[in-house]
């Protein structure tokens, strides 16, 4: 068979594998201990006082939107170069999304263009570690604090990130993050999310948001309890719960975070030793401040490659190395023209657009995959 390099994918080993099996022998194979267990664990890593997993990424962040309080006619501000979740979740509540222009560099919101698109409607900034490299935090939250804005960070790309050395999820800038375990994030529970925050109120809705509404604590009833069997839905909720099962796998998962974290900076610094100052393409960028957790490594081709893009994939695709591309500006889509969002609001991440393409970065590559990729990316680029 072809050698065929996706450009992300899980790692999954025995010690996973024995967790899950014995959960599904156990007598709660969902809403168990195991599900609580993993919420202290991701809390503890990331030294946030409060976890609250999801069934994916996509319900936590509309549990954080929610939580915070984001409804019908509230804008917020976002990226257009993320996945459509970030913006979709706003949307699931009758928001709307304003989005700002990215940096050439980093693919990151451009900070510096925040402030001209706050309006009365402005209700919360949600910012996107792209790659995971974050986003320059302290600045994001002076100026949330400057109009009155909530802050939730997407760190769906940067579990096992840190800013000025402390790590993603830990809230100090914003009120809530939020994180993926889809499979080709850092760890995973096969679909799966979390957000995490310092604020117990955020929690306590965060707890109910994912299960219908209700709430079955006493001290928090409304009427009185009728007996013991006694619940309350207090608010239009959903089922967005995480199984036992998946909570199991991300326990075990979670143990090996900073060894795949290690492994794909590792990994980046082998592509960046083997690509440097080449003249086909950029590679990614460091700042002083981030400590990047290389959910993607992310190249953009310099200008006399760009319109060559759509050659150089399809290229790289049959060499057997699985590109993509991160990301098609969120406002292109259809559905988003159709709301009115116009070509043309945010150059720079139009561009971005034009030049990205991901190559293959997960922790189960090994030495041969990594020359592998390096040696068809030359070819190709070589080639043309
Ligand atoms: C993966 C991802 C999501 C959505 O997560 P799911 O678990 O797939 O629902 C949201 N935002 C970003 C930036 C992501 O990369």
């Amino acid at each position: 068979m072809k050698k065929f390099i996706p450009y992300g994918k899980q790692f999954i080993d025995e010690d996973d594998i024995k967790e899950i099996v014995e959960v599904l022998k156990s007598d709660f194979i969902t809403q168990g201990n195991k599900v609580p267990e993993f919420e202290k664990k991701l809390a503890n890593y990331c030294g946030t006082k409060y976890a609250v997993v999801f069934n994916s990424g996509t319900s936590a962040l509309h549990g954080a939107y929610f939580a915070l309080g984001l409804s019908k006619d509230d804008e917020f501000i976002t990226t257009p170069i993320t996945f459509a979740a970030t913006a979709n979740a706003g949307l699931y509540l009758g928001a709307k999304p304003v989005f700002v222009d990215v940096e050439p560099d980093t693919g990151n919101i451009d900070i510096n263009k925040i402030e001209e698109k706050i309006t009365e409607k402005t209700k919360l900034i949600s910012v996107v570690h792209y790659a995971g490299h974050p986003v320059y935090l302290e600045k994001i939250k002076q100026i949330a604090d400057k109009y009155g804005l909530k802050v939730i960070e997407d760190a769906c790309h940067a579990l096992g990130a840190k800013y000025k050395g402390e790590k993603i999820g830990n809230c100090k800038y914003s009120d809530a993050t939020v994180f993926s375990f889809h499979p080709v994030k850092h760890i995973t529970t096969g679909e799966g999310g979390a957000v995490l925050t310092n604020d117990r109120e955020i929690y306590e809705k965060l707890l109910m948001f994912r299960n219908h509404g209700i709430t079955k604590d006493k001290s928090k009833f409304l009427n009185n309890p009728d007996g013991e069997w006694y619940y309350e839905m207090q608010f239009l909720g959903y089922n967005y719960r995480m199984t036992d099962i998946q909570s199991a796998l991300g326990i075990s998962q979670l143990k090996k975070l900073d060894k795949f974290v290690e492994k794909r900076r590792k990994i980046a610094k082998i592509y960046n030793e083997a690509f440097k100052n080449n003249s086909y393409f950029d590679i990614p960028v460091e700042k002083d401040y981030a400590f990047h957790s290389y959910h993607l490594y992310s190249i953009r081709l310099k200008d006399e490659y760009k319109e060559k893009k759509r050659e150089i994939f399809e290229n790289l695709k049959k060499e057997g190395i699985g590109v993509q591309v991160h990301y098609i500006p969120v406002y292109l889509h259809p559905y988003y023209q159709k709301l009115g969002y116009k070509k043309g609001i945010c150059p720079n991440a139009e561009d971005f657009y034009t030049r990205q393409i991901s190559i293959p970065i997960y922790p189960a590559m090994n030495d041969e995959d990594i020359n592998f990729v390096i040696e068809k990316v030359w070819k190709v680029f070589k080639e043309r």
